[in-house]
């Protein structure tokens, strides 16, 4: 007797099976005609997914577009100021409010575990105290991280670091930073060594916005490697965006990735952000500011995907769904063959996990019960549909369902209904 079965539906590497869940365990994942089951879902024909997972977000601007204005120069620097101005007359019930909104929109597309980064350059703190009572609220549905993260730099602003070391002691889970916007070079990468030394004393991960520029000479993920592995934080560090990474000297990049792989660094490009922020002083040629994701797999780095910013300071679009994330990835990197495409599928879902070190999700007997089926017969025709989510089910619960997006069309010599399927079903 099960609690629930998911029935018939396709998984990512294409095996048909039931899953069979109890409580908020995956007990089964084989044929289970004949078994019962309190709730059944019948998924025939349909994929089903681990749950979607973005390991770049900012969970504290969130839904704020257009407060108090609108950015103007669609720069990165426009946008912090902006927040700076936003971060002086928000309240702590709005910023609640917002971002338990978005995570309404995240369960209904799948999306249940994120990382979110948290200014912590505010001497009230008020966003890591609304962070992390949104945390603990969503905690049944949704599995919230939190960074510390020096928005203003870690030494650039004043009081920076006092209120990060403030926030991780009230139980912020990872290490941010982000030493490009520091003054110079020199303290940026001061500011790694440090945080990275942070982290190590306390037994956390570290995820910083490194590099989030067109500058080939902004080089602090080799001291975020070399750090990484200087105090055997190896499988514990991540690099966000790294988009300098993409204007970088050929020869200096062939010495930097097998550091990297080395130090067992993960890499999070946030490919919708990245497109729209960077390349913005250039003229034509306009380079396309994402990091070299593909040559970094090549060398058995992990690469995740992140989401970054919806409806806030940076970005005026975004919808939680983190299959337009890979969607645009796809496309900016490149990655069309059939591997490279299932890949990126892949990199919001399972890779995604384990850059979050979230051991606990993935589709296997004794996981935590949490998938997603979806409107589409393959993880390929999930990133050309970004489909419905047909139902999303969290720690045994169904928290989500929603209808087919099929046509009724009105054309003569036509079927009545269309469904944009290609594949099974
Ligand atoms: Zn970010």
């Amino acid at each position: 007797m099960f609690d629930l079965i998911v029935k018939g539906g396709t998984l990512p590497d294409g095996r048909i099976a039931d899953i069979g869940i109890r409580g908020d365990r995956i007990a089964a994942i084989e044929d289970l005609s004949g078994a019962e089951a309190g709730e059944v879902i019948e998924a025939a024909g349909d994929l089903v997914s681990p749950p979607f997972v973005d390991p770049h977000f900012h969970l504290d601007a969130t839904l704020s577009y257009g407060l108090p204005r609108i950015n103007a120069s669609g720069t990165l620097l426009e946008g912090i100021g902006l927040w700076g101005e936003l971060k002086q007359i928000v309240t702590h019930d709005e910023m609640v409010a917002r971002a338990l909104t978005y995570c309404d929109w995240a369960a209904s597309m799948g999306l249940l575990a994120i990382r979110s980064h948290v200014d912590t350059c505010d001497d009230r703190l008020l966003g890591v105290e609304a962070m992390l009572e949104v945390r603990e609220r969503v905690s049944p549905y949704i599995d919230l991280q939190l960074v510390a993260f020096p928005q203003d730099g870690f030494y650039r602003d004043p009081s920076a670091r006092d209120n990060t070391l403030r926030a991780l002691d009230m139980g912020v889970d990872v290490v941010g930073g982000i030493p490009h916007f520091e003054r110079s070079m020199a303290d940026g990468a001061r500011s790694v060594r440090e945080l990275c030394e942070i982290a190590a004393a306390r037994g956390l991960m570290v995820d910083l916005h490194c590099d989030e520029t067109d500058d080939p000479m902004s080089r602090h993920i080799e001291t975020l490697a070399f750090e990484a592995q200087r105090l055997g934080l190896q499988g514990r560090v991540a690099g966000s965006h790294l988009t300098s990474m993409h204007s970088m000297d050929n020869y200096y990049v062939s010495k930097l990735l097998p550091l990297m792989a080395e130090a067992g660094i993960a890499a999070i490009p946030n490919p919708l952000i990245n497109i729209t922020l960077q390349g913005r002083h250039d003229t034509y040629p306009k380079r396309r500011g994402l990091t070299r994701v593909k040559e970094m797999q090549a060398h058995g780095i992990t690469v995740g995907w992140g989401q970054d910013c919806v409806l806030d300071p940076w970005y005026s679009l975004g919808t939680g769904d983190m299959l337009d994330v890979a969607f645009m990835g796809l496309h900016v990197a490149q990655m069309t063959s059939p591997d490279e495409m299932a890949r990126c599928f892949d990199m919001v879902t399972t890779q995604n996990a384990r850059i979050m070190g979230l051991d606990d999700l993935g589709l296997a007997p004794g996981k935590s019960a949490s998938l997603v089926v979806l409107d589409a017969g393959a993880p390929i025709e999930a990133l050309r549909l970004r489909p419905a989510r047909l139902a999303v089910v969290s720690k045994g619960n169904v928290i989500s369902r929603m209808p087919r997006e099929d046509a009724t069309l009105s054309l003569p010599g036509r079927p009545g209904t269309l469904r944009r399927r290609h594949s099974a079903g």
